[in-house]
């Protein structure tokens, strides 16, 4: 039940601090407390006996108002520390969440939904910032302060008294230990639930516009319904064993009362205590009610924690299925790049989705890569950003197998077009910049000029300062690609992949491009894949897929002389070409 405790013991390790100064001051504001209602017996067995003077009348009272003034400042104390640890925690958490999101692998994003590990680094979040906040003051109010009300009960009133009116206690033990598995198991099937809610709403909101065009509102509305119902039930599941905790310690406290009152007076009645003393005594047990609802509170903090922190754990232990190698091979420079009867499959794929890949490419030379839709294009690129695990076969980069070369280095040397653009919601500039960080505008706009981006640039409102993406304009697909292409331009990447990168584009710009990859990256190498076969016409080589296997290889003039599928592609464009 506390185990979520110990998992944060890093965090309690790091704010000793904080937490032993925060605890030891409630434990000394729960002692202080006991102090006026004792004040307040003593006082009126004085009256009762007729013993009390204005003279010990004020006494009392400057007593108890003294005592008020330590509790209101030492309150302050622990409540800041506590409440502060809540936050921190959560900065913590969330910082430690997000870089670890950074060097997860494109798999791990398959397997897990962005909504729902939104959900993870919010509200997962906060249920564990409350557990170290909140959770920890129930944890002392129910058992130190508890403890330390009783002896206050026992010793400076009766023992016996003290044990009659705690008799109830153990019911309310056998209750908690029930409520708190219930609610750990219901809590995490909403939390779970809530997850996939977010990451439905992810989807409508970014697909709106598909859906209202093919009138999907209603079935989104209908789906939609349905996981929010869905999340509701699992709620009202919580709240129902939620409900049972109040109303049972209740119950508990009422008996503890009868119990102290009916047992209280008799012993009055035999002498056996003074009035004063029953005052006092029900004063304490007036006390003792919010630690014996902390219990309550403490069992479901604890468990809304632990379910959480279990989640968030789940995503932080992930470890990626791509690591750096313990002692990577020092390459100053790449050069020449192999493939070497590659085989590889995607994670999640049952077939192969490359198939005894061999080539070889010299630094400085372009390779163009070819093939009908799905033919693993796409994949054969990403081998050399090593983004998921090597298959079999090897491919090498300067004679050295890719899994040797240190991830960041490796990286370092790639631009990347991917096929699917990914601008972010800031400037032109901006996303430029990530290419080469703080890049000059004059390099900038040489990049631009470079991807044929230019005249558009003019036509945009504000230039280079114009925002992109989601909350600014919205370029066009074929400018879109022209910013991603300047970004990976500005790099002056030893090694360009570019996939699928020109596609967007019309005949003209994309000559106009190509041109300028030529001229600029003389000496450097590229590879290209692409639908247009124009775009390749002068690589080096061109490789031709079919379902992850290479059918045909050579330069475009050896390719037509081949009579396969390239030549009867490229005639085919080059009609298609003539007509438009
Ligand atoms: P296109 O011309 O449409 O871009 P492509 O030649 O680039 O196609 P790839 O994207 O390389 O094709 O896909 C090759 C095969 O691998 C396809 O059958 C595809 O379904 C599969 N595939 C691609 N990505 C994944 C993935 N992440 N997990 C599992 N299978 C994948
Ligand atoms: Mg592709």
């Amino acid at each position: 039940m506390f185990s979520v405790l110990k998992d944060l013991g890093w965090f309690f390790r790091r704010e000793k601090r904080r937490y032993t100064i925060g605890l030891f001051v409630l434990i000394i504001a729960g002692i202080i407390e006991l102090l006026p209602p004792r004040l307040l017996g003593s006082a009126i067995d004085e009256i009762v006996r007729g013993s009390i003077t204005a003279g010990s009348l004020i006494k009392y009272i400057a007593m108890i108002i003294a005592l008020l003034l330590i509790i209101y400042w030492i309150t302050y104390i622990w409540m800041r520390n506590l409440f502060g640890g809540s936050n921190l925690v959560e900065r913590l958490l969330r910082s430690r969440f997000m870089n670890h999101l950074l060097t997860m692998t494109p798999s791990f994003f398959e397997r897990n939904r962005t909504g729902d590990l939104m959900a993870r680094a919010t509200n997962d979040i906060r249920a564990v910032s409350v557990t170290v906040g909140f959770g920890m003051l129930t944890l002392v109010d129910s058992t130190i302060f508890f403890a330390v009300v009783l002896f206050a009960m026992g010793f400076l009133v009766s023992w016996k008294l003290t044990l009659a009116a705690v008799l109830p206690l153990p019911l309310i033990a056998v209750a908690m230990v029930i409520y708190g598995k219930a609610i750990h198991d219901r809590y995490t099937l909403a939390q779970d639930a809530f997850g996939d809610m977010n990451d439905q709403v992810l989807e409508s909101v970014s697909g709106v516009r598909v859906i209202r065009a093919y009138v999907q509102e209603r079935l989104d509305e209908k789906r939609f319904a349905a996981i929010t119902d869905d999340v509701y039930r699992k709620n009202m599941a919580v709240a129902r064993v939620d409900s049972f905790f109040e109303p049972t310690i209740r119950f508990c406290v009422g008996l503890s009362y009868i119990i102290g009152l009916t047992y209280g007076i008799y012993l009055v009645l035999r002498n056996q205590i003074t009035l004063g003393d029953l005052v006092s005594f029900n004063m304490y047990l007036g006390m003792i009610v919010w630690p014996m609802f902390a219990i309550g509170e403490l069992i479901n903090v604890m468990q809304r924690g632990g379910a959480s922190l279990e989640r968030i754990d789940e995503t932080l232990n992930a470890v990626p299925d791509v690591q750096d190698v313990a002692n990577p091979v020092a390459v100053s420079d790449p050069g020449l790049i192999e493939f070497n009867n590659v085989t590889f499959r995607y994670p999640s794929s049952t077939i192969d989705n490359l198939t005894g890949v061999s080539l070889s490419l010299s630094k400085g030379e372009t390779l163009g890569v070819v093939g009908r839709t799905g033919s693993g294009k796409s994949t054969l690129l990403k081998q050399l950003l090593h983004e998921y695990p090597t298959g079999t076969g090897s491919i090498l980069i300067s004679g050295v197998p890719i899994q040797n070369i240190a991830l960041d280095r490796l990286h370092g040397w790639m631009g990347y077009v991917p096929q699917e653009q990914i601008l972010f919601s800031k400037t032109v500039r901006e996303n430029i910049q990530f290419g080469l960080v703080n890049a000059s505008d004059d390099k900038i706009l040489e990049a631009i000029s470079t991807a044929a981006f230019r005249s558009d640039l003019e036509t945009l409102e504000s230039g280079l300062d114009t925002l992109v993406g989601e909350r600014g304009v919205s370029l066009s697909g074929g400018q879109k690609q022209r910013v991603s292409l300047s970004r990976a331009f500005i790099a002056e990447p030893e090694i360009l992949v570019l996939d699928d990168a020109l596609s967007a584009v019309d005949a003209r710009t994309e000559a106009r491009i190509v041109d300028n990859i030529r001229s600029q990256r003389a000496g450097k190498t590229t590879l290209i894949s692409t639908h247009r076969l124009s775009a390749v016409e002068h690589a080096d080589q061109i490789v031709v897929l079919d379902n992850g296997r290479i059918i045909e290889r050579g330069t475009h003039t050896e390719l037509l002389g081949l009579n396969g599928w390239y030549r009867e592609q490229y005639e085919r464009q080059q009609v298609e070409d003539n007509l438009g």
